[in-house]
């Protein structure tokens, strides 16, 4: 069985200050927690802050966002190698915030994963497609293209450090959430794309989390389906009450 993953993405949320009591809680609140994956991903300038508390947990870190060169003239950017070094194991890369506001394609996307896949970091690569396309019945299509693109000449041994977030855009942050059966369909459609484009070892083990309004309400629901592997969470992970419920949740059904 594929162990569940709960990855809180804070986004532009949260100064270090505020970050570490917030650290500080859910070390304490999850200490029984054995069998799911517990991820926050704070924004920059918070990792140190956050990685200094969890460093001794086992609760992971991820960054939000990474540039696809190690080092170099690129003001305002963060590499990879320096996430890594800030004590990160995660990073999300082409989150659909980054696509439409920071004009992110699946070939910069694809740039990114390889780059961060020279450290010891995991990316975490979001898909998902827009309301148009779903109502036009393009969302299979087009999930296809982000996935063809964004994973384009990696090895198989590249591909099962991944976890693929499938965050449908009309679901983020609008408190309208996929429904179980909706999730689950694309969940299944991209194993079985990873199956077609790999093979079936790596798409029976691959994490495929939903993102889209997740709440202690929903998560149930969500992740008893066959193919979801955890949750992308951003604005039920801000609160801790409502963040450790979710991993409360998601660790009864992994018992
Ligand atoms: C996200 O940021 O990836 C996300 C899914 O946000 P929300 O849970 O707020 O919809």
């Amino acid at each position: 069985m594929r162990k569940k993953i709960i990855a809180g993405n804070w986004k532009m949320n949260k100064t270090d200050v505020e970050a570490a009591p917030f650290a500080r809680d859910l070390k304490v609140k999850t200490l029984n927690i054995r069998n799911t994956e517990i991820v926050i991903c704070p924004p920059f300038t918070a990792l140190s802050a956050v990685y200094d508390i969890l460093k001794d947990s086992k609760i992971k870190i991820g960054a939000q966002n990474v540039h696809w060169e190690l080092s170099g003239a690129f003001t305002g950017e963060i590499s990879a190698k320096m996430i890594d070094k800030a004590g990160c194991r995660y990073v999300i890369i082409g989150h659909s915030e980054r696509r439409q506001y920071f004009g992110e394609t699946n070939q910069i996307v694809n740039k990114k994963i390889k780059q961060t896949l020279t450290t010891c970091l995991e990316p975490i690569v979001c898909i998902g497609e827009t309301l148009r396309q779903r109502q036009d019945g393009h969302t299979q299509e087009f999930v296809k293209t982000q996935i063809i693109e964004g994973l384009e000449g990696l090895s198989f041994d590249q591909i099962q450090r991944l976890v693929l977030a499938y965050e449908p855009v009309w679901a983020i942050g609008t408190g309208v959430t996929a429904t179980p059966g909706q999730a689950q369909e694309v969940h299944l459609f991209i194993r079985e794309l990873i199956q077609e484009i790999f093979n079936s070892q790596i798409a029976g083990s691959i994490h495929i989390l939903y993102g889209g309004s997740v709440k202690p309400d929903n998560i149930r629901d969500l992740l008893t389906q066959k193919d979801i592997d955890g949750g992308l969470i951003g604005g039920a992970s801000l609160k801790i009450d409502s963040f450790v419920e979710m991993i409360r949740i998601t660790e009864e059904l992994s018992n």
